[in-house]
């Protein structure tokens, strides 16, 4: 079992969870989580508040996992286009759905403030045009966000407009979503993890959940303990093995995603970055996303990630590809020293939207945000907790969607996903 990956945000925690042991008994519970990220805390949150007896159980670490490793943007919207709602349950639950991810991110910041969950909450991301078909594809997506979703908060931003913001000359537009957010995000799932232990949820780390015996009580095993519990919740996404979960088997493509953090940044560093202060992704396929980070001791670094990897091994020079890439980006950071770089994995489903469910009545899941996950997982913790309290029109909605398998099974899927990313890689560099 490990601690936690070598990264910027290991470094900068400000949140300090009351220890927590390995499961080495038999218990009873309510309510049984496997994983600790933003799923399995939000969810230990809402439950242990309404008052349900709950156990959380983390193979590693609170937070291990993307939660507490990733780019940390609070984001309106899924990893999909909203066409993807709109077809297979029509426009309705379309629009029904995107007002719900904007109560994720809103969910994000109440219990931020509720729990004074230290994570540097600030507003504001820009999704960044490189190429006409960019500009063209946002053009779009504006106006039908407005007409057909009501969305106001999206701003169009002219290339002058938007360099205001981001002081990258490639960039030749681009949207500015008012809504959507930015923080650190190990602080953010730590808090969310206290809050739960506070509330009164029961937190095991270094504690695999290593079988599930179906049944009412379903009962979790570990190498140690086992919970036995009226309902079991699936929240290890990428990470969870499948013989854990052999009915999710193939249902998602664990993809390596890594990030970069410079030195400290000077103040005309800043100025000649991000002066704004914004989240940013570009809008490649395979995309450039960043933010900075914030420390009061210290200039802020720039966080920039984007590399992705099919395999277990992060691509080859990572830190310093990534670097010649930022600078080129943006020159005022030409040759900065890299401080860190580490990655996470990001489950992504074949359609790219999460998908949520149940297997039998009793085991509930949700996984699968494709890089959207963030503020969607925090939501997913209130519909799951909706869901065992007796209400679950609005989890059922997104279970509603169907979700087909990759194919080519566990041997399989990786190379043909390579092929189809290297299509699209192919396709942002032209
Ligand atoms: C590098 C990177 C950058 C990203 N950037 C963004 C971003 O900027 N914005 C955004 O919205 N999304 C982003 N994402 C995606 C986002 O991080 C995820 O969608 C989100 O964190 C998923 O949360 P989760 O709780 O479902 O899963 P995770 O955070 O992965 O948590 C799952 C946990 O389950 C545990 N686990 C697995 N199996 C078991 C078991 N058998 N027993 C016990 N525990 C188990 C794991 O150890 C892990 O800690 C990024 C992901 C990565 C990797």
């Amino acid at each position: 079992m490990s601690d936690y990956v070598d990264s910027y945000y290991r470094d900068s925690r400000q949140v300090s969870l009351d220890p927590a042991p390995a499961l080495a008994e038999a218990r009873r519970v309510d309510v049984a989580i496997v994983g600790g990220g933003v799923t399995g805390c939000a969810t230990a949150l809402d439950l242990a508040e309404r008052g349900y007896s709950v156990a959380v159980l983390e193979a590693h670490r609170i937070g291990w996992g993307a939660s507490g490793r990733s780019g940390g943007q609070i984001l309106t919207g899924f990893g999909t286009e909203m066409s993807t709602f709109a077809t297979a349950l029509g426009t309705d639950a379309a629009c029904q759905a995107f007002e719900m991810s904007r109560e994720a991110v809103r969910l994000t910041a109440e219990r931020i403030e509720r729990h004074a969950i230290p994570c540097d909450l600030r507003a504001g991301a820009v999704y960044a045009a490189l190429k006409p078909r960019h500009m063209k594809a946002f053009a779009a997506e504006y106006e039908h966000m407005r007409e057909v979703y009501g969305y106001q908060a999206l701003h169009w931003l002219e290339r002058d407009a938007l360099y205001e913001r981001v002081r990258c000359e490639a960039y030749i537009g681009g949207l500015y979503d008012a809504e959507s957010k930015h923080l650190h995000p190990l602080n953010y799932v730590l808090g969310l993890a206290r809050a739960a232990q506070q509330a009164g949820a029961t937190i095991y780390e270094q504690s695999p959940a290593t079988r599930i015996e179906h049944g009412e009580p379903a009962v979790v095993h570990t190498a140690h303990g086992r919970l036995q519990a009226d309902y079991v919740v699936l929240a290890g996404n990428a990470y969870l093995a499948a013989d854990v979960a052999p009915e999710l088997a193939g249902q998602l493509m664990p993809v390596g995603n890594y990030i970069i953090a410079t030195e400290p940044l000077s103040e005309a560093q800043v100025e000649n970055t991000l002066p704004a202060d914004d989240a940013v992704s570009d809008a490649n396929f395979v995309l450039d996303y960043y933010q900075l980070s914030t420390r009061p001791t210290q200039g802020p670094r720039l966080l920039y990630g984007g590399q992705v990897s099919y395999g277990n091994k992060p691509p080859r020079r990572l830190a310093e590809r990534m670097a010649d890439k930022l600078g080129r980006l943006f020159p005022a950071l030409s040759g900065i020293g890299i401080d860190y770089s580490w990655g996470g994995l990001v489950g992504v489903s074949r359609n790219r939207a999460p998908q949520f469910g149940r297997i039998g009545h009793n085991v509930f899941y949700a996984q699968g945000y494709s890089g959207h996950g963030m503020a969607l997982a925090g939501l997913a913790g209130r519909l799951i907790s909706d869901a065992v309290a007796g209400q679950a029109e609005r989890f059922d909605l997104y279970s509603r969607l169907t979700h087909r398998r990759f194919p080519g099974g566990e041997r399989l899927r990786t190379p043909l996903l390579v092929l189809a990313t290297n299509f699209y890689r192919m396709r942002d560099l032209i």
